[in-house]
């Protein structure tokens, strides 16, 4: 029997400032992380972001918010964000072709996958951080455009 994770779904309109923010920014950890591609540091500001996240987890706070480009070729290996309550990723610029987040079933590696999330622009995908998850090399010839971050369960709650 495969797990149900539990994913949250929201839109959010990006504006095309994010976009630029994030390219200009470009990559400053160098491959270092599993994500294989240009990656801003942890705490990019993006004010519509916050804003929006404080009103749908008011009992979490966020800690860290990124940019991640993916060139053709680009993908991110299979990781979780251990140490933290729930992550998120916000597709800023992406098409429906895009490589998908896909969230493999670490328990039966032969199932399906226990998500696989195709990007629409705008959409805001909220996950338990410990769910381990990966995207495959991206294949579009533009760039795949989207925010990360974690967010950590207030003391006052825990
Ligand atoms: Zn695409």
């Amino acid at each position: 029997m495969q797990r149900i994770i539990n994913i949250e779904r929201f839109y959010i309109a990006p504006c095309a400032k994010i976009v630029d923010n994030i390219l200009s920014i470009g990559d400053e950890q160098n491959g270092t992380t599993a994500v294989k591609a240009d990656v801003t540091d942890w705490n990019i500001e993006e004010y519509t972001l916050e804003s929006q996240l404080n009103v749908l987890y008011p009992k979490h706070t966020i800690e860290e918010i990124w940019g991640c480009t993916y060139r053709q070729g680009d993908f991110a290996e299979t990781h979780c964000h251990r140490g933290f309550d729930k992550s998120f990723v916000w597709f800023v610029d992406t098409c429906t072709h895009c490589s998908p987040l896909i969230f493999p079933d670490p328990e039966h590696p032969w199932m399906p996958p226990l998500a696989s999330i195709r990007p629409s622009r705008g959409n805001l995908i909220v996950f338990n951080s410990n769910d381990i998850h990966y995207v495959p090399p991206h294949t579009c010839k533009h760039h795949r455009m989207v925010l990360s971050g974690n967010m950590s369960l207030n003391k006052e709650v825990q």
